[in-house]
């Protein structure tokens, strides 16, 4: 059986659309699947949308969560509730095509793949979402060990084998596709060309996006706090040479009591120090949200079509 998982955060606007097309897609080339729609506390029509569909067809089935928790959240809790041998994730606004399973389908069964994740080659649309995403990849490219993420999202399909490795990863602040490149497996691509949104606007607002990168930095690589030792170690040289003039210039007796000079070290290392703190803050931060151990999302209820609503 075929999992797929799908979150949503109010986007009633898209979902008649997006339930069609994703039926449609699978249907191409199984019937044995279900479509796991997690409703992420939306405030709109979604949630009652989708049991409209999941009425109609009962392989629709709507995990709707308490709350907002966000879509990493969201999909973990889809992953959690999948039963599929073979389970897919996808964004819920039809930038990624689910007519695209189809060749991630084949490739797991005739190739032997474990996951298959989707590569972005190319993004419709310009706009400056797409020049984060860019720098985004760039830095986690090269301060991390994870190799093969470049590009891809959480549009994947997945063996059960590797879901469980994913889901053995408990940690509460986390970013799904580097835990995907993390297990190992045998992972393959397919190349696709990033759609613009369906309808509505983004639901990942800038600031959650940015929360999402750092989340992925701090968790694959310990850039952020080496930064902090490069930092010093640049003062501490600078220092060194300016310490070594500053007692010349006292024994040669041409010293003089420079307002600037002192200024800009004030300024130099007050500044370092305050983001070296800051940085220590986020690691500290993060020690606690994992430390304080709650649930990544509480569930209102599970409209699998065999309980009566
Ligand atoms: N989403 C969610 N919870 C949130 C924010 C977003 O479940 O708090 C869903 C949203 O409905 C969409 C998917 O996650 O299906 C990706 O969101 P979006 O398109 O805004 O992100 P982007 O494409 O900018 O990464
Ligand atoms: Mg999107």
């Amino acid at each position: 059986m075929l999992s797929i998982v799908i979150p949503i955060y109010n986007e009633e606007g898209l979902i008649n659309d997006l339930v069609d097309r994703t039926v449609a897609a699978l249907e191409k080339f199984t019937t044995d699947y279900e479509i796991i729609f997690v409703d992420d506390g939306s405030r709109d029509k979604s949630l009652k949308n989708l049991l409209l569909h999941q009425d109609k067809n009962s392989k629709i089935k709507v995990l709707a969560l308490s709350g907002n928790f966000g879509h990493q959240a969201a999909f973990t809790a889809g992953l959690e509730y999948s039963t599929g041998d073979l389970v897919g994730m996808m964004d819920g606004d039809l930038q990624d095509p689910p007519e695209l399973f189809e060749e991630m389908y084949r490739k797991i069964i005739e190739e032997g793949y474990d996951i298959i994740s989707g590569k972005r080659s190319g993004r419709k649309g310009k706009n400056s979402r797409n020049l984060y995403t860019f720098l985004f990849h760039l830095l986690f490219r090269n301060v991390t060990a994870i190799q093969n993420m470049e590009n891809t999202g959480n549009f994947s399909l997945m063996r059960r084998e590797a879901v469980d490795a994913l889901l053995t990863m408990k940690e509460k602040i986390r970013y799904l596709p580097g835990l995907r490149a993390f297990i190992g497996f045998k992972q393959g691509y397919v190349d696709y060309i990033r759609d613009e949104r369906f309808d509505g606007d983004p639901k990942m607002d800038l600031s959650k996006l940015f929360r999402l990168a750092a989340d992925a930095i701090f968790a694959f690589s310990r850039f952020p706090i080496r930064l902090c030792l490069y930092m010093g170690m640049f003062g501490t040289i600078v220092f060194m040479f300016a310490g070594l003039y500053v007692i010349i210039a006292k024994i040669a007796g041409f010293a003089i009591i420079g307002w600037s000079s002192t200024m800009l070290s004030i300024y130099f290392l007050g500044s370092i120090q305050l983001i070296s703190i800051g940085i220590v803050g986020e690691y500290v931060y993060r020690i606690y949200k994992e430390s304080q151990n709650r649930p990544l999302y509480f569930v209102k209820k599970f409209h699998d079509g065999k309980l009566v609503k």
